[in-house]
């Protein structure tokens, strides 16, 4: 009975450090209500190994027993409802509640029958069974594909498995006739060591679940303009350049460079603020035109960049005329109406060799062109010469 107790003792404490840690993470991410439905999941799932050590010494044993089961059942039913959250494959609470009711219901009920029977240990096992492989499915049905997620899906189904594979091992085991003796039975020793290596796994698992979400968040938003929402410099240099190392027939793209034209009078003339909604609007602008393949980016000030991947120069101008009728047509909030904002374009295809600096360079060159030719205008730059005659030669000998 001392080794079932201290387990008891053990899970109880390990299950406190999960609360605490799912606190933790819900006050830094984003994910916050999933975390805290954690640990309220875990801090009920902790009360059972509270009832079920009172159990071999109070006179009303069912109710502790009873107890024990709820709490664990109610613990993994909210974990099951903020993996719900997380996942975006909701269950809905009072879905959740029915099943609680009618599972504690039926415990009530079995609870006289003989342990160490079928209907008992069946009944007793199949809701955690049900509700893990419910998790499981949960995470099977969402979008996410991680490690993290692929290791706590495994888990979760291994942790069904488990409930299952106990109906058959309480009866070929032995768990005590009766509740009390429960915890006598070596099968209570090993059902308890099981079972908590699966659900701290479990647990850990789905912090590392959240953890991975508060690192892919900060690194979101260590690529992203504030302002404009497009890529800063950082994130869209990131973003591009696994597009330069593919070496396909169309090359790799072509990169819109954009300036907006007199931007500074802008400021002037209305204020920083209105200079900040034109930034916005036309960070709209793009990426209301924009294919859902294209990376648009701020790179700094009023200048923009899309990079097209595997588009030709004469697809990409006509996406950069579209563009800039869009936005020199665009009514701008908190401008007079009848103000209208300009940019002007430099579009440069990519060549297989170059790299995405010198590509920008070509694409700032030929803006430079726009500007001088009068501003709001696309101009294009020539493919250079000697990457031109390489690349041409090369496929030449490919043929
Ligand atoms: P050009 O047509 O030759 O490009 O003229 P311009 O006035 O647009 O160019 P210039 O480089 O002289 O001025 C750029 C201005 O952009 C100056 C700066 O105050 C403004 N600017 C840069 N970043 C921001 C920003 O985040 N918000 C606002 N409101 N203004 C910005
Ligand atoms: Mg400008
Ligand atoms: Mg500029």
């Amino acid at each position: 009975m001392g080794g079932a107790i201290s387990l008891l003792a053990v899970n109880f404490i390990i299950a406190q450090v999960f609360v605490v840690a799912f606190l933790v993470i819900a006050a830094k991410s984003q994910a916050r209500l999933p975390a805290i439905w954690c640990a309220a999941g875990f801090a009920v799932a902790s009360l059972s190994a509270v009832f079920e050590s009172v159990l071999p010494f109070t006179p009303v044993p069912k109710f502790f027993a009873v107890g024990a089961f709820a709490s664990v059942l109610g613990g993994f039913l909210l974990i099951r409802f903020a993996l719900g959250l997380f996942y975006e494959v909701p269950a809905k609470l009072p879905h959740l509640a029915v099943f609680f009711a009618a599972c504690v219901a039926l415990d009530l009920m079995i609870y006289d029958l003989p342990r160490g029977t079928l209907q008992h240990a069946f009944f007793y096992q199949m809701p955690f069974c049900v509700i893990q492989a419910s998790s499981a499915a949960t995470v099977l049905r969402s979008e996410r594909r991680s490690q993290a997620d692929k290791i706590l899906f495994w888990l979760l189904t291994l942790s069904a498995i488990y409930y299952l594979v106990k109906i058959y091992a309480a009866i070929a085991a032995g768990s005590g006739t009766t509740a009390a003796d429960y915890l006598t039975s070596t099968f209570a020793l090993i059902s308890q060591a099981l079972g908590a290596m699966l659900i701290v796994a479990t647990g850990v698992a789905m912090l590392g679940v959240l953890v991975k979400e508060i690192i892919d968040e900060a690194r979101a938003s260590s690529e992203l303009d504030p302002l404009s929402g497009l890529y800063n410099r950082r994130g869209f240099m990131e973003r591009v350049a696994p597009f330069l190392r593919e070496d396909g027939e169309d090359g790799p793209g072509t990169m819109i460079l954009i300036d907006l034209d007199r931007f500074k009078l802008v400021n002037d003339t209305y204020g920083h603020h209105a200079g900040d909604q034109v930034i916005r609007q036309l960070s709209h602008v793009l990426t209301d035109l924009l294919p859902g393949m294209a990376v648009p980016g701020r790179l700094g000030g009023e200048e923009f960049a899309v990079f097209l991947p595997r588009f030709g120069m004469a697809e990409a101008r006509v996406l950069a005329h579209g563009m800039r009728a869009a936005l020199a047509s665009a009514r701008i909030d908190g401008l007079a109406e009848s103000v209208r904002v300009t940019a002007s374009f430099g579009v440069a295809t990519v060549m297989a060799e170059e790299t995405l600096e010198a590509a920008l360079h070509r694409a700032d060159k030929v803006l430079y062109a726009a500007k001088t030719g009068g501003r709001n205008r696309v101009e294009c730059a020539e493919p250079p010469v000697r990457l031109f005659a390489a690349s041409a030669s090369r496929r030449a000998g490919n043929s």
